[in-house]
Order: C-alpha cells, then sequence, then structure tokens
C-alpha cells in the first residue's frame, strides 16, 4: 500500500503526487503529517530547506478543509514571493484530482486587483507574504473569520526580513481558535517569541541533524565596474598563484569567451558546458581532475554535483540567476571538512543580490578589495621565493651541466644572477601591472548607481569589440574544437565542405580544448549558418553563433541555457522556482531515497540561520554600501 495512504492521504491526492514523484514521505512529511492530520494541535516544525516541508503542511491541509464552501479557511504566510507562487503552484499540483479547491497567491510586485478578483470568486486556501496581505486587509477585502488554520512557512526567514509587526496584524485578524503550523529552519529566540505568543503547547518536531553549516566556507565579495571585471578577476587569480579553482558564468557563450580570454592570456583553464559531449566533459574534468588544469570555468548545470577534492575557490564571475544555485556553486569547495572561498564579482547594482544571498546561506558576505598591482606583483614575487626555496634539486642530473652552467654566469654577482631568474619569471606581471589602475569602486561612484552601470557596460562591450573580427570578416564560433580531434586543417575543410565557400573566404581559425572561433568574410557568413543548419558531429548538433555581440548580458537567443536544463527541470529561470523537475533534478537534492550522498552541503549550508540573524545584528548598525535592510516590504524586490 502507498505509504502515503497509510498516512491517511486520500487517494486523489496520493494519486496526483505519485505523478510527480513521491513515492514515499519525507522525514518531516512522516512525522508532521499524522499530527497535523488530527488538527487539534498547534505545530512547530524545524527542518531544512528541500526536506519537503510543503506537502509536510500542504496535505494534511487538503484533508482538512471544506471544499464545498468558498471562502478562507487557510492562511500560508511565507517571506518572498517566489515562495509564494511555489506553494501554491505545489498545492495546486497536489489538489489536481480534487475538486473546488481554490488556491490565491497573494503577493507584492505583481497587479492587486487580479488578487483581488480571484479572493471575491472565493478560495479556501490564501498562500500569502506579509506586505501584501496587510494590503488586502486593509482594503476590507477579505475575511479572515473562518480560518481554522495558520501556517508561518521559514518563520525565521520572515522575521528576518522585518516582518514581525505585519506578522502580528495579520494573525489577530484571524480567530483564536485557529490552529497554527510554524515552520522553520531554525528556532532562533524571536522565532521561539512568536511561538509562545501564538501558539498553546505546540507539538515541536525537529527533523534532521543540527548542523553548523558549513562553516569552512569563506564568503568575499569584490565591488566592481562591470567592465573592470575581467581585469579584476585577473588580479585575484594573480594573487593566489597557487589557486584550484571553478569559475562559474552564467551562459555558455560567456563560459567560453572568459575560458578562451584566460587561455589566450596564459592561464591554465578551460570551459565546460552543455555543449560538449559526454566525452568531451569528461575529458575536461579528468585534466581538472589531474590538475593539468587550473581553472575549470563553467556553467551552473555542467559543474552541478562536481565533487572535486581541495578546490581552492569558487569564483562566481557572474551571480546565478537562480538565488540557490549559489549555494550549488560554493559547496564545490570547502569539502570534506577542508576549507574554501567563495569569491563573488559583483557591480553596484547587484549589491542587493549579496544581501539576499547572506540570508539564504545564513553567513555574512566579507568585502574585499581587489589588489592593487603591486600587491599582485609582490604576491607573485614571494611566490617565485618560495619556489626557488623548495625545489628539489636533482644533484645527479644536475651535476653534468654544472661547470657549464657555472661558466656561463661566471661574470654575474649572486645578487646579479637572482634579479635575472626573477626577471624571467617575473617579467609578464611587472609589464602587466605597471601603472595598473585602482579597480575598486570609490564610495563616490555608489551615489550614482545608475548611471555607472550602464556607462560600464557600454565600456565593456568596446572592450569586447578588440576580440571581433578583421576588417571585413565576421568572427563565428563554433562548438567544436581540438578536443574533437581536429586539427586546423580539418577544421579549414569541415568548415569549407558544409558552407560550400572556398578556403580564401575564412580568415583566422582560432582553435581551443572545446570551442573554436573563425574569421569569414561578411558577405560569405550565411551560407556557414545555412550550410551547418542540421549538421552532426559525432551526433552532436553542430552549433554557429558571431561570436562577441553582447555576450556578458546573457540573453542572447542561441540555444539559451545549458543543453538539458530546459526540458528537464522547467528552465533555471522563472519557473524553476517550483522545483518542478523529479527526474534528474532530484538526485542532487536527495533526501527521498537512498540519494542522501549530496545533502550534507546542500542542506548544511543552509543551516545556521541562527547564527545569521544574530550576525545581521551586529551588523545593522554600520551597513556601510548596504542597502538598509528593514525594508518591510522587499518582497516585491526579489525577482533574483
Ligand atoms: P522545503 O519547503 O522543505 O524547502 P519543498 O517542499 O520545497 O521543501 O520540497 C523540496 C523538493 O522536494 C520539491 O521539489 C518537492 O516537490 C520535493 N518533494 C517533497 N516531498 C517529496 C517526496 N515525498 N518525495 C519526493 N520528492 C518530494
Ligand atoms: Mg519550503
Amino acid at each position: 500500500m502507498n505509504p502515503f495512504l497509510e498516512l491517511g492521504i486520500r487517494e486523489e491526492v496520493v494519486k496526483a503526487i505519485s505523478e510527480i514523484g513521491f513515492e514515499k514521505p519525507s522525514e518531516i512529511q512522516e512525522k508532521a503529517i499524522p499530527v497535523l492530520l488530527t488538527g487539534s494541535d498547534d505545530f512547530v516544525g524545524l527542518a531544512q530547506t528541500g526536506t519537503g516541508k510543503t506537502a509536510a503542511f500542504g496535505l494534511p491541509l487538503l484533508e482538512q478543509l471544506d471544499f464545498s464552501q468558498r471562502h478562507p479557511q487557510a492562511l500560508i504566510l511565507c517571506p518572498t514571493r517566489e515562495l509564494c507562487l511555489q506553494i501554491s503552484k505545489d498545492l495546486e499540483k497536489f489538489a489536481k484530482y480534487m475538486d473546488n479547491v481554490n488556491v490565491v497567491a497573494v503577493y507584492g510586485g505583481a497587479n492587486i486587483s487580479d488578487q483581488l478578483r480571484q479572493i471575491r470568486r472565493g478560495v479556501q486556501i490564501v498562500v500569502a507574504t506579509p506586505g501584501r496581505m496587510l494590503d488586502i486587509i486593509g482594503r476590507n477585502a477579505i475575511d479572515f473569520s473562518s480560518v481554522n488554520y495558520v501556517v508561518l512557512d521559514e518563520a525565521d526567514e520572515m522575521l528576518n526580513m522585518g516582518f514581525q509587526e505585519d506578522i502580528n496584524n495579520i494573525l489577530s485578524e484571524t480567530p483564536d481558535t485557529k490552529k497554527t503550523w510554524l515552520f522553520s529552519a531554525t528556532m532562533p529566540k524571536e522565532v521561539r517569541r512568536i511561538a509562545q505568543k501564538y501558539m498553546t503547547d505546540p507539538v515541536e518536531l525537529t527533523v534532521g541533524t543540527k548542523n553548523t553549516g558549513n562553516a569552512n566556507i569563506e564568503h568575499q565579495y569584490f565591488l566592481i565596474k562591470a567592465k573592470d571585471k575581467y581585469a579584476a578577476f585577473k588580479r585575484i587569480v594573480d594573487s593566489n598563484p597557487d589557486i584550484f579553482g571553478i569559475v562559474f558564468c552564467r551562459t555558455k557563450i560567456e563560459t567560453q569567451e572568459i575560458a578562451e580570454a584566460l587561455i589566450k592570456d596564459g592561464y591554465n583553464a578551460d570551459a565546460l558546458h552543455g555543449d560538449l559531449s559526454q566525452q568531451q566533459r569528461d575529458k575536461v574534468m579528468k585534466r581538472y581532475r589531474d590538475r593539468s588544469l587550473q581553472m575549470l570555468i563553467a556553467t551552473d548545470v555542467a559543474a552541478r554535483g562536481i565533487d572535486v577534492n581541495d578546490v581552492t575557490h569558487v569564483i562566481n564571475f557572474s551571480l546565478p540567476d537562480e538565488i540557490e544555485n549559489y549555494t550549488h556553486r560554493s559547496g564545490r569547495t570547502a569539502r570534506a571538512g577542508k576549507t574554501g572561498i567563495s569569491i563573488s564579482l559583483i557591480n553596484i547594482k547587484e549589491q542587493s543580490k549579496i544581501r539576499q544571498l547572506e540570508k539564504v546561506i545564513g553567513k555574512a558576505f566579507e568585502r574585499k578589495q581587489v589588489p592593487q598591482g603591486e600587491e599582485v606583483v609582490a604576491r607573485q614575487l614571494l611566490t617565485i621565493i618560495d619556489k626557488v626555496n623548495q625545489v628539489e634539486v636533482n644533484d645527479d642530473q644536475m651535476n653534468a651541466f654544472l661547470p657549464a652552467i657555472m661558466e656561463g654566469f661566471e661574470s654575474l654577482s649572486k645578487e646579479e644572477i637572482v634579479k635575472r631568474f626573477a626577471s624571467l619569471e617575473f617579467n609578464r606581471f611587472l609589464d602587466y601591472y605597471k601603472n595598473a589602475p585602482d579597480l575598486n569602486i570609490e564610495a563616490r561612484d555608489i551615489s550614482n548607481t545608475r548611471e555607472r552601470g550602464e556607462r560600464g557596460e557600454r565600456g565593456e562591450r568596446s572592450e569586447r569589440g578588440s576580440r571581433m573580427g578583421s576588417k571585413g570578416y565576421t568572427r563565428l564560433f563554433m562548438n567544436l574544437g581540438a578536443v574533437d580531434e581536429f586539427s586546423r586543417g580539418d577544421m579549414l575543410g569541415f568548415i569549407c565542405n558544409n558552407s560550400k565557400i572556398s578556403g580564401k573566404s575564412i580568415g583566422k581559425i582560432d582553435m581551443k580544448g572545446v570551442f573554436t572561433f573563425f574569421e569569414v568574410q561578411d558577405e560569405e557568413v550565411n551560407k556557414v549558418f545555412e550550410g551547418f543548419k542540421g549538421v552532426d558531429y559525432n551526433g552532436r548538433q553542430v552549433r554557429i553563433e558571431v561570436s562577441g555581440d553582447g555576450g556578458g548580458s546573457g540573453e542572447r537567443s542561441h540555444s539559451g541555457g545549458d543543453r538539458g536544463s530546459r526540458g528537464r527541470s522547467g528552465g533555471f529561470g522563472g519557473e524553476r522556482r517550483d522545483r518542478g523537475g523529479f527526474g534528474g533534478e532530484r538526485k542532487d537534492r536527495g533526501g527521498f531515497g537512498g540519494e542522501r550522498k549530496d545533502r550534507g552541503g546542500f542542506g548544511g549550508e543552509r543551516k545556521d540561520r541562527a547564527g545569521f540573524g544574530g550576525e545581521r545584528k551586529s551588523r545593522s548598525g554600520d551597513n556601510g554600501g548596504f542597502r538598509d535592510f528593514s525594508g518591510k516590504r522587499s518582497e516585491s524586490k526579489s525577482k533574483y
């Protein structure tokens, strides 16, 4: 018998949740559902994100309410609009085979009259963020006098966001006889106080181990102008000569461009993204694991769940679109008890995202200064000294050459020799960092956010121009490269044969590991696009794009996010918020079947929110460049 049926969930609902892949209850569901089905107790459930709390309260609600009535009987309060939408969608999915179930999502930043209309039509379940809910209450547009159940989802988060008072006000509209179910990841004092104030003898349940979070990850950010991003990134890398890092970009094209630029600048880097065949990915990964690559430039999807030991840095070259991905990204470092650093390169406009991230990970970020040129140079110098001190000299082999070496340096003093050896390694940095400007954003820049940001982006584009095609040529990108066992000659032939153009029309061919840039005379470009339509290479669709036209924005129309991400889980943009994917997606999250393995990292990092609450307080006095955090209605802003 289906274990949900055994718990007392009705058949229509069991059918619906089976269809979305719930085979058996998660731990919180197994424990909470029987309690909540009695309908006679207040309830406190402490469980991490991703443990299935929505169904833990959602399924019992569907059993308890009278859906022949059309007035609000349950109110679910949650902190953000995303969550609000997610919960209401989840409930609708659970109720797919039930009749007359009406759920309304009430959240800021959306048209209020639509929401009011839905309420007027009659709903049993209201899912709301506090700000908008109060607004609607203030308009006398809702009657909460028959509410039997109030759910406070992510209560700690709501308090963090300053919703305490709003919650008080909303709850005072509901009858004293209602039952209150509170869900939270942690139980800080404030949450406990709410529990005491609004609940009578609640049944309290804690699921999962209390975890200190991945305290081993240090989260840092650098505030820079958009146009300086790559330069700042290089400085950070150069001042960490022993870096073994994963660099995250938002799109495939950005991943390719950064990898290309790094390779050109002499770094040990390569790209990993969804346009590669499994075989190619394996190759790149093998090189990274073997440490023949120092930096892996990757998209979220491609690097999801990657488990490589001793990654020193995760660098968010671009912040992820989906906030949750930050945790996945930073979890690539500090594995197995090691420490690690997660760095984000952000521009002024993105500062509020750091705030949001702090809330998600439950830890404060530290703003770091981009090292000045001299600092980088000094750092490199120390590394060289270190290396010289530590290098193993193979006397046997050296001895044979020693006389010749000594002779060659006869005329030089020790000092002179030292200088020259250091210069050998070093001139590249001295040249590059000569007159290097300060890349940090000054306070005065911050005052003019919008203008700065825009100017910055324009600057970036023109810099990109230098990487565009020669005059009369268009520079194209192709998703095949050296690892596909092409020589340059093969590539030339491959392009000409498919496009039916002569080799004379092709300019420079710039072959990289997993992709190629090539120039084609402007008038022949269309033939290339035509010629490669539907062409496969070893079962992989060949993709041609114009290179460099706005790569950084991530808004390009080319095949979108990483291959597979859309089909698999409804894309990582808005839709993905309901975590609709139950296929591959679930694996990473684990927790419901045997797949617990990867879970530690993910759940783990969210855990010490109590600490976060505390930290935040101590910061709020001096929240320097930060947006004031107490903004109560901030739910509407979190489109991120
Ligand atoms: P939380 O509210 O604890 O953060 P969610 O309710 O959002 O967690 O659930 C996390 C993910 O797990 C969602 O994708 C959800 O659909 C899925 N899920 C929940 N319960 C189960 C279950 N019993 N079996 C399989 N997947 C589940
Ligand atoms: Mg939840």
